[in-house]
């Protein structure tokens, strides 16, 4: 079996531009697409993979960049034996430094295909499923104070019990109120956590963090970088669960040995790929972070890889995964299903990533690379 033809397609995506601190900068109004990745073979097996690029003022990287990557590395899988991906993917990534969205949706498409290929879920070609089913946060997205609460009591009645509350848009009093509010409300078993998408300077973030000490929050990436983030963690001792400051294993690793990492946020794209994002996970094991798993934004073929990569990860090191599939785009046929504030992967999954992609949905290809 070689690998044959590699096709590229993007797919317009609406993600709900949310009200924060980036408001200026949503002016002018990215057009987010998802790429979405075929890799096919002589045998007719193929495998898909996809990413949806993060706006440039919230990631440094562009979706059109994700396309130019990957056309510049396609030679290296044309025309290969799909199996074992990992050989594929070493030389991907000796050839090309960061670009993780990249990354993202070719060793998302490369593993989907190697596993098919195996008659395996991907579960089982990774470490093997170890839990049955997986926690699904709730955004509780920036709004007045009654918008805010009674989204949190709709979505808690709906079954979630992770709720990532969204602050950070507007004066720090009005960041005290939300955490007290909202913290004093929490039920024993649901988890709580404030995002400020970045936007405290450290001197606001020690102000909100000892205003609500006696709640003990968990804060989100309060500030710019890592090295503000630790700084707000060795002032205050808040708990903190780092997100976009994760930007390869190896930061994760510095990041547990200083102590500011109580719970990681892996988004692939940041991390540097399924596969840096795979080495983090090995990480996380070792040390006992808990960590959700995700992307940017997505569809139901993102949603599957999160889920089969969760899978691997004992239940106390899962701490909440995002839904793709209620409001993105749906391409794939068979998509999984967010019940109650959960998922998992049925018992069995079928081969790969088990998703059916509607190609109907895909439109015209914005490349296709054929081996000679
Ligand atoms: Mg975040």
């Amino acid at each position: 079996m070689r690998i044959i033809r590699i096709t590229l397609y993007s797919v317009p995506i609406d993600v709900g531009m949310e009200l924060t601190r980036y408001v200026a900068s949503q002016t002018m109004d990215p057009a987010l697409d998802v790429l979405v990745v075929k890799i096919e073979t002589d045998t007719g097996l193929a495998g898909w993979g996809e990413v949806c690029s993060a706006p440039p003022y919230y990631l440094p990287e562009l979706s059109a960049g994700a396309r130019e990557a990957i056309l510049h590395v396609a030679p290296l899988a044309l025309g290969r034996e799909p199996c074992p991906p990992a050989a594929i993917m070493r030389d991907v990534s000796a050839a090309l430094r960061g670009h993780g969205n990249a990354k993202t949706a070719l060793e998302m498409a490369l593993w989907d295909l190697a596993a098919r290929a195996y008659g395996l879920p991907l579960v089982d070609l990774w470490e093997g499923r170890v839990n049955d089913s997986l926690s699904v946060l709730s955004v509780i997205r920036i709004g007045s104070r009654e918008e805010m609460l009674s989204e949190f009591e709709a979505r808690r009645a709906e079954g979630y019990s992770r709720f990532q509350i969204k602050v950070g848009a507007g004066e720090p009093h009005g960041d005290i109120e939300i955490i007290r509010t909202t913290g004093e409300m929490a039920l024993p078993g649901e988890r709580l956590w404030y995002d400020p998408n970045r936007a405290w300077l450290v001197d606001d973030a020690v102000r909100i963090v000892k205003a609500t000490a006696d709640l003990a929050p968990m804060i989100e990436n309060p500030c710019e970088s890592y090295e503000e983030c630790r700084a707000v963690a060795r002032r205050t001792g808040c708990r903190i669960m780092l997100d976009e400051a994760l930007d390869s294993p190896r930061r994760f690793l510095e990041a547990a040995n200083d102590g500011v990492l109580d719970v990681a946020s892996l988004k692939t794209s940041c991390v540097g790929g399924i596969e840096a994002t795979r080495a983090a996970m090995g990480l996380a094991r070792v040390l006992g972070v808990p960590l959700r798993i995700e992307d940017y934004h997505g569809t139901g073929i993102l949603l599957s890889c999160v889920v089969h990569l969760a899978h691997t990860l004992p239940e106390n090191l899962v701490f909440g995964l995002y839904d793709y599939v209620s409001d993105g785009p749906p391409l794939v046929k068979n998509p999984l299903k967010v019940e109650k504030g959960r998922v998992r992967l049925p018992d069995r999954p079928g081969p790969g990533l088990g998703v059916e992609v509607d190609e109907s949905l895909l439109g015209s290809p914005v490349a296709v690379l054929e081996a000679r």
